[in-house]
């Protein structure tokens, strides 16, 4: 989508989502990521697994620190 020369490569990720005003982090995400300017592309059935997991409501498997930046 961009002139950009960078090849995608799979990686796992950690990705975060704002949802409802909460931080949802997700680790071990599988994700194409751009070795040049870090642009991440997701399989349309990792998406739907992202999505699954923030509206399962289950207990996380981890609490995160979470810091303001300000
Ligand atoms: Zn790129």
């Amino acid at each position: 989508m961009s002139d950009c020369p960078g090849e995608y490569e799979l990686r796992d990720i950690v990705h975060t989502v704002r949802y409802q005003g909460l931080v949802i982090v997700i680790d071990h995400v599988p994700a194409e990521v751009c070795t040049v300017c870090g642009d991440i592309l997701f399989k349309p059935e990792t998406v739907r697994r992202i999505e699954e997991i923030i509206r399962s409501r289950t207990a996380p498997s981890q609490l995160v620190p979470l810091y303001e930046y300000a």
